[in-house]
């Protein structure tokens, strides 16, 4: 390699096999990574260069496999090509706006693009210097806004000066020449534009036809009796199945079996979790609770909001071990229906408190002013409270409060006096 003379032409060998299994992606990481990377993926002569950016760009599905247009050399040309980067100038990423403009060999943004090129709106004179530069015509005031040819502006710039110091018999060769090799832009152009939305669409169905493989694989998966591993139906319904395909083709390159297995049996796992063995071992307690004696009204409204019922005692965390009946007759039932049993006592706590606090408040809450020092009222909406609004207000909050145990609002002084001298233990 010509600009790395310095190393052996046995480690150059080996790091051009290396390359060879690297995506365009991957060198231009590698490129960064120190100086020695560098020299070898940035030469514009070595001939080794370019054929390492080819050999990637062939060797990944999607790159185009046609060469690069004339004046782009190997790596300039792959790195046209990942959009994925955004645009060129200002990075912005991720927005549909950011296109390939093969007339100008750039990957820009609307915005960045009409910043760096000038719109002489058709029909108009173009300057003799400029006519033999290539353009692209847009309609930029809306479908049926005028046409306008748009012009690189720096090219317009080099154009003149060269113009000018050309005489007049070498300024008709120069036309010429121009215009000959504006032609074959154009034709190269419209070419790779419909080869690009050929390869969007072979990009997205070779997507597809991956992830139907890794699927169809991992579904066939099956243990040494032949028991099928994994369900279809909870497979399908892991988010992951259709994320990936949303995923940048730069990210999807780096997907390979192993990687989405582990991504989709993360999510299959919870998701077998979820819907197939909690459900499994709340029937166990269901199935058992209605032969406790406790089992009476109205404890079993409460159930639900015991601790040991929302988040119960599995062997080792694991909710996939079924508990014995032993265990559930002795420890799991009883210890749900006593917490059941002490929900119904500070119900009845609760409803005695309420009624004292409406009593209170109604009392106290005469005006707007007042409401809004004890925190019920709306700072934003002038509301007039009277005792009925106070009333329907409690009777929201105490419903909230009595179903979840969050108490809604704050307790006056000497209400939490009358509190504490009840007694009520549970009470914070
Ligand atoms: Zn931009």
């Amino acid at each position: 390699m010509n600009t790395c003379e310095n190393y052996s032409t046995s480690s150059i060998q080996i790091f051009i096999i290396i390359c060879s299994h690297l995506t365009p992606w991957d060198l231009l990481s590698l490129l960064k990574t120190c100086h020695k990377f560098h020299d070898y993926l940035y030469s514009t002569i070595s001939s080794t260069t370019q054929l390492i950016w080819k050999t990637s760009r062939l060797n990944t599905i999607f790159f185009p496999k046609i060469p690069p247009p004339s004046g782009l050399n190997e790596r300039e040309y792959c790195c046209i090509l990942m959009i994925e980067k955004g645009c060129q100038f200002c990075g912005r990423k991720g927005s549909r706006d950011v296109r390939i403009y093969w007339t100008f060999r750039v990957r820009s943004c609307w915005d960045c693009l009409m910043n760096r090129t000038i719109c002489i709106e058709s029909g108009n004179e173009i300057p003799e210097y400029a006519s033999g530069l290539p353009f692209t015509k847009f309609r930029l005031n809306g479908m049926y806004g005028s046409e306008y040819m748009v012009f690189w502006a720096d090219s317009i710039k080099r154009s003149k000066n060269e113009f000018d110091n050309l005489s007049k018999i070498e300024r008709f060769e120069w036309l010429k020449n121009s215009k000959q090799k504006a032609k074959e832009i154009e034709i190269d152009t419209i070419y790779r534009e419909e080869l690009d939305q050929k390869l969007y669409d072979l990009t997205l169905y070779h997507k597809k036809c991956q992830i139907f493989l890794y699927y169809e694989l991992l579904a066939s998966e099956s243990n040494s009796n032949g028991k099928l591993l994994y369900n279809r139906y909870l497979l399908d319904i892991c988010p992951f199945l259709n994320e990936v395909m949303l995923l940048p083709n730069h990210l999807f390159a780096q997907i390979d079996y192993d990687r989405w297995k582990n991504k989709m049996l993360e999510e299959y796992r919870i998701i077998e979790m979820e819907r197939r063995i909690i459900p499994k071992r709340y029937n166990q307690i269901k199935e058992r609770l209605v032969y406790s004696p406790l089992y009476k009204r109205p404890a079993i409204y409460w159930i639900p909001y015991c601790p040991s019922y929302k988040s119960p005692p599995y062997h080792n965390n694991d909710a996939r071990i079924p508990w014995d009946d032993k265990f559930l007759d002795k420890v799991l039932v009883p210890t749900i229906m006593k917490e059941a049993i002490l929900c119904v006592k500070q119900a009845e706590d609760a409803v005695f408190v309420l009624k004292l606090i409406e009593d209170i408040l109604c009392m106290r809450i005469k005006s707007v002013r007042d409401a809004l020092m004890y925190e019920l009222g709306c700072e934003d909406i002038y509301i007039e409270l009277d005792i009925k609004t106070v009333r329907n207000f409690l009777k929201t909050c105490s419903n909230h409060w009595f179903w979840h145990g969050i108490y809604p609002y704050k307790l006056p002084d000497d209400l939490a006096i009358v509190l504490a001298n009840r007694r009520l233990i549970w009470w914070n």
